[in-house]
């Protein structure tokens, strides 16, 4: 009688398995476009692998990537038929006495042939084997995967389609907490110094409990002694070690189950210890004292809230106002976003005034750190876009070095907000196809490199218009057309913005003559006069923004309350 299950029980499934492939030789027969990628993760799972292609003469079909791998000695190529009765059975490694320990066939449709005789024969001899697009000449199909460090994902469709597994799995990896590899690692660690620290504790019990069978029982046959020491000694080492033993591994495993999964990486031993020194044999009561008493640690974000209009506000630099312990703004962020920040919230606005900008932003930068060390949830609100020109990069490196590596939020930058609250396009067929984001201060207050002119690009200039008289004789002398159109655009989506359009070489007297109203910045370029066409005068100003901003103010109090 056969043992098992028959053959078609459950025809469509699969049992999806991880393969320790450390060692092995895997037969590759047939190269296509895929071959570089499978051989990558067949090094990297530690196994050897060897192709076979019969593409003799001409090394053209075989993908580069490839060809460099066999350079460095990576992957053996053997440019030859393969030989189904001896290349299975002689390539591989000597202890499976020369048995390749898994083949991936990938022919062309028109050697069906070919591919059923080296199932048949992989099949007979249980050599696993997968052929590309053939699930009948298949023992295993490949998942779609995801690594991080100990953690794996893999999908199948069940050969529904790879394209599909894949974005599905892309999906799934979307959601999954960042640190999911850290969260592995803990946990993983945590087991075992439990185990370690129970082996331990349970051979001190056995040494224990072989000395007191020796000195106790062994010297003293006292039946008086001997039952009450037992009885002690059972107690003491036995009883209770077994007791804790269970109770740590069962906080853990509660831990586990319930405990926020992103949070599963900052566990301890001390917390565990703790919770079973605590808890009096209730694992639920024991877990809880010690995570709640713990100190969380601090997260900061770097956040962009956009040029000004809170409609410009994204969700997400919402969602972090709305949770924040401490908002550190610049001086720049307008009123009516500060006024989202919930007044229980603390709050500080840089002091960065002329003269101070370095003291002002070592002050924002240490007020940060302080919070964070109390493990306070800190929200970095930048104006604009945190990476353009707003020295997002150094302040990410400045805590990423404290060990608090922060989350950043991109904005509206006011260099792209600019241009379509001044009715320009920034980008215009036979215009403009290029747009080039630049400053017009330097470091310490000299000019910046001066870009080149090019006709059929629109160029943005921020912190440009108090260097104005500078700047201007410098593009010129660098061949910028005098002609060229131009736009001061201030407080750009604030209900006092301010649009002067001119050309470049009115621009020095128009910035005189409108005087300023900051934040603002220039636009130069062809694009500038697309939608509102040339201007007659020198300079013509127009006022205001049409703004939904009331409203949306409202909304968003509504939604934050
Ligand atoms: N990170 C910011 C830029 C910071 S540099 C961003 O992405 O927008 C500061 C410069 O930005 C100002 O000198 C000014 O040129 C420009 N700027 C910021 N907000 C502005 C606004 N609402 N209107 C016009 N220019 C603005």
């Amino acid at each position: 009688m056969s043992v098992g299950a028959p053959a078609d029980l459950h025809p469509r499934n699969t049992m999806l398995v991880s393969w320790n492939c450390s060692g092995e030789v895997h037969l590759l027969i047939g190269v296509s476009a895929l071959t570089y990628t499978r051989v990558q993760s067949i090094l990297t799972n530690g196994a050897t692998p060897i192709v076979i292609t019969q593409l003799i003469d001409s090394d053209d079909k075989i993908p580069h990537n490839l060809l460099v791998l066999e350079q460095e000695g990576s992957v053996q190529i053997l440019r030859r038929q393969v030989d189904i009765g001896k290349d299975l059975f002689t390539l591989g490694r000597d202890e499976v006495r020369g048995v390749v320990d898994k083949v991936y066939v990938n022919l062309p449709t028109t050697e069906e042939e070919l591919k059923r005789a080296i199932f048949k024969e992989c099949q007979s001899n249980r050599i696993p084997i997968n052929t590309t697009e053939s699930v009948e000449y298949s023992t295993f199909t490949m998942l779609s995967t995801h690594t991080d460090g100990d953690f794996q994902l893999g999908v199948t469709t069940s050969g529904k389609g790879c394209k599909l597994a894949s974005r599905i799995k892309r999906e799934i990896v979307s959601q999954l907490p960042k640190n999911i590899n850290e969260i592995c690692q803990s946990v993983g660690a945590l087991r075992l110094k439990i185990q370690e620290e129970d082996r331990q504790k349970l051979s001190k019990f056995k040494e224990e409990y072989e000395r007191f069978l020796r000195e106790e029982l062994g010297e003293h046959e006292d039946d008086a002694v001997q039952s009450s020491k037992f009885n002690n000694f059972v107690s003491e080492f036995n009883m209770t070690e077994t007791q804790k033993k269970l109770q740590r591994s069962r906080w853990l495993s509660q831990v586990v189950e319930y405990y926020p999964l992103s949070k599963l990486a900052d566990i301890s031993i001390d917390d565990i210890s703790s919770a079973y020194s605590i808890s009096s044999g209730d694992a639920h009561t024991g877990y809880e004292t010690p995570l709640s008493s713990k100190q969380i640690k601090g997260s900061i974000s770097l956040v962009g809230s956009g040029p000004g209009s809170v409609s410009l506000l994204t969700i997400g630099a919402l969602q972090e106002i709305s949770s924040a312990d401490l908002v550190l703004a610049d001086k720049l962020v307008p009123q009516q976003v500060l006024d989202l920040i919930p007044i229980k919230t603390e709050k500080f606005i840089a002091r960065k005034f002329p003269g101070n900008a370095e003291a002002a932003q070592e002050e924002l930068l240490s007020l940060g750190l302080q919070a964070l060390k109390l493990g306070k949830k800190v929200v970095r609100l930048k104006q604009g876009d945190p990476y353009i020109f707003g020295r997002g990069g150094e302040e990410y490196i400045f805590f990423a070095k404290h060990g608090f590596v922060p989350t950043v939020l991109p904005g509206i930058t006011s260099a792209l907000s600019s241009t379509v609250s001044s009715q320009i396009p920034a980008t215009q067929r036979d215009v403009a196809d290029q747009v080039l984001i630049c400053t017009g201060t330097g470091r310490r207050g000299v000019l910046p490199n001066i870009p080149e002119f090019v006709e059929t690009r629109t160029t943005v200039f921020l912190m440009s218009l108090h260097r104005i008289q500078d700047l201007v004789p410098a593009l010129i002398a660098k061949g910028w057309d005098p002609k060229v159109p131009a736009a001061i655009v201030e407080r750009s989506s604030c209900p006092d913005q301010r649009v002067t359009r001119t050309r470049l070489e009115d621009l020095v007297d128009a910035v005189e003559a409108i005087g300023s109203r900051p934040p603002g910045l220039l636009v130069i370029g062809r694009a500038c006069e697309v939608l509102t066409g040339p201007i007659e005068e020198r300079w013509r100003v127009q006022e205001g923004y049409e703004t939904e901003d009331f409203q949306v103010s409202d909304l968003l109090k509504t939604v934050t309350a």
